[in-house]
């Protein structure tokens, strides 16, 4: 299944979104969207370049165009000012000015670098998103948030800077590890919890097929998935108010990502922090209890954490009290009416919190 879809905000900030089994259409639809006579910056990881960047270049080469590419090292601690800095070096060093083109060819680490360099370089360049993971086709290429970590701050640096073009090449997830590619999947099945409980039901019943990475079920998962980011996205494009529901599971995940220190994958730890917020939703009795443990058990099949051994659920709460401002009214969260339809609310207190977090420890007889 070929797919196009677009985030359209009658304004400057439209985005293509294109899902495609390989790069061969790459070239028209940038003609068709670009003055093709430019110069062209990739920016990639070690991982990918061996895989993927020749492919790319020959498809994009041209006579008219100068292609120059960077690769850095794969992984979260290379998202620095750092690697920023090193890149608007070679922008300079190349004359590149605000109409060339800049396109991050990777995961999520190099399509938040890529759109932030893009939303800063002489105020603006144009940007192309090529995602490589799952994670990054259905949640971080698209939306526009962009940036970089400062020291151990995740995201601190940053911008919403939307791509023009999002292209999707869907078969580049078949060199995928199987750990990023679960990872990818727990921000799937997040999206059907909070907005559409048949699509969540579809992917507990097609799981194997998923797993296998069938065409067909990854290009409509991916569909799917891209399709309620872009509702909210649509709605709320800079994140003031129904795009927070887009942060399930995020506060308790990136509370234990950084309490881990990032030994556990993003997608891991949305899957423990929805869990979690699940716990709150339970206890507060705005989910079943047969609702809760299929929403914590059916993480299992995709190969996502459901407990943790015990940890010092103190520290991890200090980390989210000092992220977030919570005072004796609690804390803004987003919580599951039932499963396909979230609400926020604003007085998680403290100890709720901090059971949930407890709640995650495995009980061993
Ligand atoms: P990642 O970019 O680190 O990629 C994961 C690993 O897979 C890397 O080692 C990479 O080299 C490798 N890889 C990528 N594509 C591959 C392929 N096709 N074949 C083989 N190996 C491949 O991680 P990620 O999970 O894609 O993204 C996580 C990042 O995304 C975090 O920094 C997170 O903050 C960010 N994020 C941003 C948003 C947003 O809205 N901007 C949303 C969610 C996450």
């Amino acid at each position: 299944m070929d797919c196009n879809l677009s985030i359209n905000f009658k304004s400057a900030y439209d985005t293509r979104i294109f899902i495609k089994n390989d790069f061969t259409e790459l070239k028209e639809i940038l003609k068709e969207s670009y003055d093709y006579n430019k110069k062209i910056f990739i920016l990639t990881d070690l991982n990918i370049e061996p895989l993927y960047l020749s492919l790319l270049k020959d498809t994009l080469s041209d006579s008219d165009n100068t292609i120059i590419s960077h690769t850095i090292p794969a992984g979260e601690e290379n998202k620095t000012l750092e690697t920023v800095n090193a890149c608007y070096k070679i922008l300079i060093d190349n004359s590149f000015g605000k109409s060339d083109l800049i396109i991050g060819l990777g995961g999520g680490v190099i399509t938040d670098l890529a759109g932030f360099i893009a939303a800063t370089f002489k105020r603006g360049m144009k940007l192309i998103n090529i995602p490589t993971t799952l994670l990054a086709m259905c949640d971080a290429s698209i939306g526009g948030k962009c940036g970089a970590d400062f020291g151990s701050c995740k995201n601190s640096i940053g911008s919403i800077y939307f791509a023009q073009i999002v292209y999707m090449p869907v078969f580049t997830l078949k060199t995928l590890p199987a750990r990023e590619y679960s990872s990818g999947i727990a921000e799937v099945l997040k999206a059907g919890l909070i907005k559409d409980a048949a699509f969540y039901e579809w992917m507990i019943l097609n799981f194997s097929e998923i797993m296998e990475k069938e065409d067909a079920f990854v290009n409509e998962m991916i569909f799917k998935a891209v399709s309620i980011k872009q509702f909210f996205v649509t709605k709320d494009p800079f994140d003031k108010c129904e795009r927070r529901m887009l942060n399930f599971g995020h506060t308790l995940g990136h509370a234990l990502e950084e309490y881990f220190d990032y030994n556990l994958s993003h997608g891991e730890c949305v899957a423990l922090g929805i869990i979690a917020a699940s716990n709150i939703a339970y206890k507060r009795q705005m989910l079943s209890k047969e609702e809760f443990y299929e929403i914590r058990d059916m993480f299992v099949p995709f190969n996502l954490p459901i407990s943790l051994d015990d940890y010092d659920v103190e520290k991890a709460y200090s980390i989210i009290s000092n992220d977030k401002k919570i005072d004796s009214n609690g804390l803004n969260f987003v919580l599951l009416k039932k499963i396909g339809k979230a609400v926020t609310v604003c007085d998680v207190t403290p100890e709720e919190i901090k059971e949930a977090l407890k709640s995650l420890i495995v009980e061993w007889d």
